[in-house]
């Protein structure tokens, strides 16, 4: 069973994954290709970024309820605030 402060890290962590994916990935792809004309370590980067995303996306598919002990998340996995089964909010 996770702690309050697992459920909002995890979810913080998936927060930020997706919505930074964009802002940081495509300058350092740009970045390295200007650098070096090679297109492999922009790609490389982006490749770890959605390993990172889908590893935080596990995360929160197996995260337990404080409260019930269940599965917190049934779909909005990306930042939900109530416990899919018993409603606990953290
Ligand atoms: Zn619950």
């Amino acid at each position: 069973m996770a702690t309050i402060a697992t459920v909002r890290r995890v979810r913080l962590a998936a927060l930020l994954l997706l919505l930074l994916w964009v802002p940081t990935v495509f300058p350092v792809a740009w970045l390295c290709m200007k650098l070096t004309g090679n297109a492999t370590p922009g790609l490389l980067v982006g490749g770890l970024w959605l390993l990172a995303f889908a590893g935080s996306g596990i995360a929160m598919a197996v995260l337990r309820c404080p409260q019930c002990g269940q599965r917190f998340v049934r779909f909005n996995w990306i930042y939900p605030r109530h416990c899919a089964r018993c409603g606990f909010r953290c």
